[in-house]
């Protein structure tokens, strides 16, 4: 059996080296010109930056990934379980650190706010009853698929009247204290989606950070992709970088192969699609326009190569905009990068990713997928001015001035690096339970041979989500051509 996976980042290369593991001969296509998508790295002047995931949560769910295949990730990987997760920082100046352990987390909320305490412990509790509810359900098959259990037994588990409401709604019911409410407000930017339009579900994500832990990886999130990629070659899978596939190829009704834009064509049983899934319409020559105004957010990142440490910076830091509302209105409904954006900063503590003494700094703010041509030098320049004025303003020293080197990663160019539409993360945002729950599916309906996975499918976008996309499609492919 052959397949070709269109696509080289994480789920292509899970999806790969299952594959190959279940004795397929596999071919993986990926357009950029080094493997792992959206989970990349840029090396620069002895700096090294993650340009992608900067948090791994549910080390669990990659753990399982080596099981799998034989290997003990302990033997390619070193995890390191951060405590505390994040410090946050709001526009008046005052700081809330928030350890690894929920019952720590919960004397903060009570020192900060006491009658708050038992309204985050429900909102964990929920989060924790979506979560086992996704367990059985979400997280192992499309909620249409007739392998879900029926819905009377999952039913059983639902997580009361709650899960369904509006996410923002539940918090400010839960939680009174605004620090605390925008602090929750900010979980489902994880998952590229506004709290204010997204479902309540999303509490899964504030239950899995402080149940799971929040992790780093040594000498950067990009040592997966390496490790990935080198068993994949080592296994014998066929990892073609600087190759995009431009037609996926069927005849009544069966995928027969694909074609490369220089013009080769490789024939297999089936292909694995792990790009944007509002690209796949046009790679199998149908015209339709993918609809484009429920994209998910996209990112402005800015690497700063410093020449010396900051004193005090923790791992993660997150600093507020003084209106989290009109923030989303800006991402979502003005679709313009916001006046006063939200800033997250990652400081990674390993010595290994900067010259000595210096420091590889990742800065982050969310911005609306849209597309190349509306990020002109002068957006651009404006963007950054405001995300550098916010961490003034929290008190962070002039990052441009203490640089060696430093760049900007825009939406336009993850529209162009990542083949994803508008620059969005994490394909459709999650917005009303249908689009946070109904994600296009991991088996096409309509042609045999074809299946999908990565971020902009079920189950969703980031590292662990994707992970179990590809273990789902890699499933439905064995039960239908037998192991
Ligand atoms: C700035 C940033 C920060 C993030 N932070 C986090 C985080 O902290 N934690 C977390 O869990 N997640 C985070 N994410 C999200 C996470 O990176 C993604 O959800 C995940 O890596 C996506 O994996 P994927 O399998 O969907 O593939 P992708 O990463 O989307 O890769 C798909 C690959 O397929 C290629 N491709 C597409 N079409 C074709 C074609 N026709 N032919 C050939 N190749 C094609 C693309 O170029 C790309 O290389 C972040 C993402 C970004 C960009």
């Amino acid at each position: 059996m052959r397949a070709v996976i269109a696509g080289g980042g994480l789920a292509g290369l899970a999806a790969a080296l299952r594959l190959r593991a279940a004795g397929w001969d596999v071919t993986l296509c990926d357009n950029g010109a080094a493997p792992g998508g959206k989970m990349n790295r840029q090396r620069e002047g002895g700096y090294q930056f993650d340009t992608g995931p900067t948090l791994l949560t549910m080390p669990h769910i990659l753990r399982k990934l080596y099981a799998d295949l034989g290997e003990r990730l302990e033997d390619h990987l070193e995890l390191r379980a951060l405590d505390p997760h994040a410090e946050y920082v709001y526009p008046d100046g005052f700081r809330l650190t928030v350890p690894a352990l929920l019952e720590e987390w919960l004397e903060v909320v009570r020192a900060l706010e006491p009658r708050d305490a038992e309204g985050v412990r429900r909102l964990h509790e929920l989060g924790e009853r979506i979560y086992r509810l996704s367990e059985l359900t979400f997280f192992r098959h499309h909620p249409l698929s007739p392998l879900s259990p029926p819905p009377a037994a999952a039913i059983r588990h639902l997580p009361l009247r709650h899960g369904w409401g509006n996410y923002a709604k539940t918090v400010e019911r839960f939680v009174k204290n605004p620090r605390l409410r925008q602090l929750y407000n900010r979980y489902p930017t994880y998952v590229g989606s506004s709290p204010y339009l997204c479902p309540a579900t999303l509490l899964v994500i504030p239950y899995i950070e402080h149940a799971f832990g929040a992790w780093s990886v040594a000498g950067g999130m990009y040592r997966i992709v390496e490790s990935l990629d080198g068993l994949a070659r080592a296994r014998g899978v066929e990892a073609l970088t600087g190759s995009r596939v431009t037609a996926i190829e069927h005849e009544r009704g069966q995928v027969t192969g694909v074609r490369l834009q220089e013009g080769r064509r490789i024939r297999a049983q089936a292909v694995l699609f792990n790009g944007d899934a509002s690209t796949l319409g046009a790679l199998l020559g149908e015209d339709e326009i993918p609809p484009n105004n429920g994209r998910s957010l996209s990112g402005l990142v800015l690497l700063f190569g410093l020449r010396e440490r900051i004193p005090g910076l923790r791992h993660h830091t997150v600093v507020f905009s003084a209106d989290y509302r009109a923030e989303f209105e800006a991402l979502f409904r003005e679709r313009i990068f916001p006046p006063d954006p939200t800033v997250y900063v990652n400081a990674p503590g390993d010595p290994t990713l900067a010259p000595a003494g210096g420091q590889a700094l990742f800065v982050m703010a969310n911005a609306p997928a849209c597309s190349t041509e509306q990020w002109s030098e002068q957006v651009i320049a404006d963007a950054k001015r405001r995300v550098l004025a916010r961490l003034q303003r929290a008190g962070m020293p002039d990052l441009e001035a203490r640089a060696a080197v430093s760049s900007v990663r825009h939406p336009g160019d993850f529209e162009l690096r990542y083949l994803a539409p508008g620059g969005s993360i994490y394909g459709e945002s999650s917005h009303g339970w249908r689009r946070a729950f109904l994600r296009p599916p991991n088996r096409s309906r309509r042609l045999r041979g074809l299946y999908c996975a990565g971020g902009s499918f079920h189950p969703g976008g980031g590292v662990p989500m994707v992970l179990l996309s590809a273990e789902i499609a890699v499933g439905l492919m064995q039960k239908d051509w037998g192991d």
